[in-house]
C-alpha cells in the first residue's frame, strides 16, 4: 500500500513515521508513505496557502488551489486517483472495521491534513472521497489524526508486523478486547500470574484467553458485545460479568 499525506508539517509526520515498526517497514519496502509539503504548491512568493473566510468570522482556511495542485500531482505520479480522505472532526469516527475495509479496498490512499479553521469546501466537494474523524473532539491540525490513520493502516499490511506481533489476536479485531497479558518475572511484588499460562497446555490457554477477552469486553466495553460472535455459554458469561458489575443478581 502507498499512503500520501498532504500537510503543512511534513517533518512532523516524517519524524513519527520514521521510528520503530513503521520506520522499519518503510525501509524494508513493506509500506510506502510519502509526506508532501502543501506550501510547495502555493502560487505566491510568500508560499501562502491560507486566507480569511468569506462571510466573516475568525480564523483562516486552507485555500482550494494548492490542495488541488498537490493532489493532482500525486494522481499524475501514481497514474490514477488514490482514495482521498480528509481528516476532519465532521467525519465518521475511525474504527478497526473501517481500517480493515480501507486496507482491503485500496492500494493507494491520500490523506489531507487540515489546519486553522479547516479547508475551502469546494476542493473537498471536488476531490475528497470521505472524511474521517479520530474522535468527538477538535485538534489544532490534521497531522495527528493522519498519523493515527497511517500507523493503524500500515500495521495491517503484509510484512509490516512480524508473526509474533500479529494483529489478528488484538483488541477490536474480532469485536472483542484482548485478554490480559503478563511477562517475566513470574512473581512480581508478590503477585503471581494465572497458573494456566504456566501450564504449557495450549488448548487450556486458548480457552482461558477467549474467556478473559469476553470478561474484559463485558467489564470495559459492554457496548461492543452486540457486534461480537458469541456462543450461548459465552453470552451467559458476558451477562453475568455485567450483572456482577452492576451489583445485580446473576441471570439464571
Ligand atoms: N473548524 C473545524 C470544525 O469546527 O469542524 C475544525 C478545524 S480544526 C481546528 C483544524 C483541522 O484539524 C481540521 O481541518 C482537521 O483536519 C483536523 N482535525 C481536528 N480535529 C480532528 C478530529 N477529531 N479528527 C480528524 N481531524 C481533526
Amino acid at each position: 500500500m502507498r499512503i500520501d499525506i498532504i500537510t503543512l508539517f511534513p517533518e512532523m509526520c516524517e519524524s513519527v513515521l520514521s521510528e520503530s515498526i513503521i520506520g522499519r517497514a518503510r525501509k524494508a519496502g513493506a509500506i510506502d508513505i510519502r509526506c508532501h509539503q502543501l506550501r510547495d504548491f502555493a502560487f505566491d512568493k510568500h508560499r501562502r496557502v491560507d486566507d480569511t473566510t468569506y462571510g466573516g468570522g475568525m480564523g483562516m482556511l486552507l485555500m482550494a488551489e494548492p490542495i488541488a495542485l498537490c493532489f493532482e500531482s500525486i494522481c499524475e505520479e501514481l497514474g490514477e486517483k488514490p482514495h482521498f480522505i480528509y481528516l476532519s472532526p465532521k467525519g465518521k469516527t475511525l474504527t478497526q472495521g473501517k481500517l480493515r475495509e480501507l486496507s482491503q479496498a485500496h492500494e493507494n490512499i491520500c490523506l489531507l491534513c487540515g489546519h486553522y479553521e479547516g479547508v475551502d469546501q469546494r476542493v473537498l466537494d471536488k476531490y475528497v472521497d470521505e472524511e474521517i474523524s479520530i474522535g468527538d473532539y477538535v485538534l489544532t491540525g490534521g497531522e495527528l489524526p493522519a498519523l493515527v490513520l497511517a500507523d493503524s493502516l500500515a500495521r495491517l499490511q503484509p510484512g509490516v508486523l512480524s508473526d509474533d506481533e500479529c494483529f489478528e489476536l488484538e483488541s477490536h479485531y474480532d469485536g472483542l478486547l484482548e485478554y490480559p497479558q503478563y511477562t517475566k518475572p513470574k512473581i512480581w511484588r508478590g503477585v503471581d500470574i494465572p497458573e494456566v499460562l504456566f501450564s504449557g497446555h495450549h488448548e487450556n490457554i486458548r480457552k482461558w484467553r477467549r474467556e478473559q477477552s469476553i470478561v474484559e469486553t463485558a467489564k470495559k466495553r459492554p457496548d461492543m458485545l452486540s457486534g461480537a460472535t458469541l456462543t450461548p455459554a459465552e453470552e451467559q458469561l458476558a451477562l453475568s460479568v455485567i450483572h456482577d458489575q452492576n451489583g445485580e443478581d446473576s441471570p439464571s
